[in-house]
């Protein structure tokens, strides 16, 4: 899919290379690019965001949870083992004692004392008989007597042969759990040996898992009913306001927003040797805070990453379409000058034709008048001899204009013969101006030389750069003011070239006229100008290996730039 839209726009934008562009077109394959660009770079980027997101929140949850859950499997194995010490001493003892010696209440005061020397938490200890009567009570009531058949745990200890209860408030109003463990004789006799606990070590055990002051952990049964007291949900035996999650005997960590609304992380661990189940809570604010954080980082390196791909697509497609217009214009530009040479070749041939057709009759009325001006002269009696003599003279006069014409139309056309020497620029243009340096403080028109010193000779032909100096200071002259200016500069361009500019301060050119000047016959000096002054000039610089351009403001002047190269083109001449 992506690869069929992908072709499909490469194909758009070749086509648009193909045509001819306008602007408009020039628009549209810009957002093309940029757009296929930058979707194209930040794709990748996105991809790789999405899975450092998941990444970042998965290795973030893990170092918050995992210290929990290793916490939480270290106090369950204490509290089992807690009770298991204490389950096995219970039982070694109703095991190893026959019923008559732990009925003599002053031998189990001894064994009492005994196991309360070895094991923190044992508040009494009684021996109860197949009927649920205690028969013996060592501890701190007087409990001896009392029937236990009703109670429900005693039932559970005659069937399951042990018993730990959950946590109760004793007579004293301290939380206790108690120990039961059943002994049958070979007989077929059965009795009970029960103790009571002091909860004070399960307390103990929470406080070593030394949680941050923010967080909680307790003890609590099946049943959801807490055993140890809870900072957030009240004391012992009060009721845990949350649903008892299902049974697992893994460390389990979840996100929980508990009815106070607390935003915790809840972990548990039921204990499968009892009924209790320890719980801790952690707030998820400094894990949230950490997560924001990093997520903003995250957002800001993908938003910066985004922005930059996008102004490098910009900039690249924007030199791209540059390049792309600037070789268009070059190649239109390059197929006008064609055109227009081609124009002014053809002209030329016209040019050179006609120039030829008219030089013969041109020669044939030269003659006639001759002969004319010379059979006036013979006869002594003509009428109107020198009325006559005047009028060949008129028509002589007019051929010779024509000649020149003609003459001139030929040198456009035809090359002329050509001698390559070499050549100081400024040596030629100094020559020329000696021919118009009269007219020039005649008109009281200023010529500036501003001649590069060093200038590199160049191998050139003299007689064609005079005629271009010449034609180009002759327009000059015409179109300036008495008393304007007209400045000649030359300057190193590079290191083939020599760069020539001639500069005046006269009426300048409308648009219209810049475009023919270099046709021939095109002048704007009716009956004065040939026509055939820069046409020939434009041709002489061509052929010579150079550029003529001009520039030029109505009322402002016109300045006319040539570059010569130090070496006319091979077979140029
Ligand atoms: P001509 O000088 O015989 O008219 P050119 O080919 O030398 O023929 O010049 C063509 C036309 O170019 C001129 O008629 C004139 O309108 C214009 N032109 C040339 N040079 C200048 C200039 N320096 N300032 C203003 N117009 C100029």
């Amino acid at each position: 899919m992506f690869k069929k839209i992908l072709s499909h726009h490469l194909r758009d934008i070749q086509g648009g290379m193909d045509d001819s562009m306008s602007p408009e077109r020039y628009k549209v394959l810009r957002t093309k690019l940029v757009g296929l660009m930058a979707v194209v770079a930040a794709l990748p980027l996105l991809v790789m965001a999405i899975i450092n997101y998941h990444q970042t929140q998965t290795a973030l949850n893990r170092e918050v949870q995992n210290p929990l859950r290793a916490m939480l499997g270290k106090t369950k194995t204490s509290l089992e083992l807690f009770l298991a010490e204490r389950t096995s001493a219970v039982s070694f003892i109703v095991n190893a004692y026959p019923f008559q010696e732990l009925s003599d209440e002053k031998a189990l005061n001894r064994i009492f004392r005994v196991m309360k020397q070895e094991f923190e938490g044992f508040v009494d200890l009684g021996l109860i008989d197949s009927s649920g009567t205690q028969v013996s009570y060592a501890g701190p009531y007087n409990l001896k007597g009392k029937n236990y058949s009703e109670q429900a745990w005693f039932n559970q200890v005659r069937i399951k042969g042990k018993y730990i209860s959950d946590v109760f408030l004793g007579f004293r109003m301290f939380p206790h759990v108690v120990i039961a463990v059943q002994h049958m004789s070979d007989s077929g006799e059965s009795w009970i040996l029960r103790v009571t606990l002091d909860t004070r070590q399960f307390d103990k055990l929470i406080a070593a898992m030394s949680l941050e002051p923010d967080s909680d952990a307790f003890i609590l049964n099946r049943e959801g009913v807490l055993q140890t007291p809870s900072n957030y949900y009240g004391k012992v035996l009060e009721k845990l306001p949350i649903d008892m999650p299902p049974a697992t005997y893994e460390s389990t960590v979840r996100p929980l927003v508990d009815p106070a609304g607390r935003d915790l992380f809840m972990s548990y661990i039921f204990s499968s040797d009892s009924d209790f189940v320890i719980m801790a809570m952690k707030p998820r604010a400094s894990f949230t805070q950490t997560w924001y954080t990093v997520r903003s980082d995250l957002a800001f390196i993908f938003l910066s990453g985004l922005v930059l791909i996008f102004l490098v697509a910009y900039k690249i497609t924007d030199l791209l379409l540059k390049r792309m217009s600037d070789s268009e214009m070059q190649r239109e530009m390059a197929f006008k000058q064609m055109e227009h040479t081609q124009k002014l070749s053809s002209i030329g041939r016209l040019a050179a034709g006609l120039a030829h057709e008219v030089n013969n009759p041109l020669a044939i009325i030269n003659e006639k008048t001759g002969l004319m001006r010379d059979l006036i002269r013979l006869k002594a009696e003509f009428p109107d001899r020198d009325k006559f003599l005047g009028l060949t003279d008129a028509v002589t006069k007019a051929v010779e204009r024509c000649r020149g014409i003609t003459h001139r139309m030929l040198g456009f056309a035809k090359r002329m013969e050509v001698k390559i020497e070499i050549l100081d620029v400024n040596e030629i243009i100094t020559e020329t101006l000696e021919f118009l340096n009269k007219e020039a403080s005649y008109r009281n028109v200023d010529i500036r030389l501003n001649l590069g010193d060093n200038l590199p000779h160049i191998a050139s032909d003299r007689g064609q750069l005079q005629q271009v100096f010449l034609n180009i200071v002759n327009n000059a002259l015409a179109a300036v003011a008495d008393g304007g200016f007209i400045s000649m500069t030359t300057w190193e361009k590079d290191l083939d070239t020599v760069g020539v500019s001639i500069q005046d301060n006269g009426c300048g050119m409308s648009e219209a006229t810049l475009g023919h000047i270099f046709e021939p016959f095109f002048t704007t000096k009716k009956g004065q100008g040939t026509g055939l002054g820069l046409s020939i000039t434009y041709g002489i610089i061509k052929r010579l290996g150079g550029e003529l351009t001009v520039q030029s403001k109505v009322s402002q002047g016109t300045t006319f730039t040539m570059f010569l190269p130090k070496k006319p083109p091979e077979g140029a001449m």
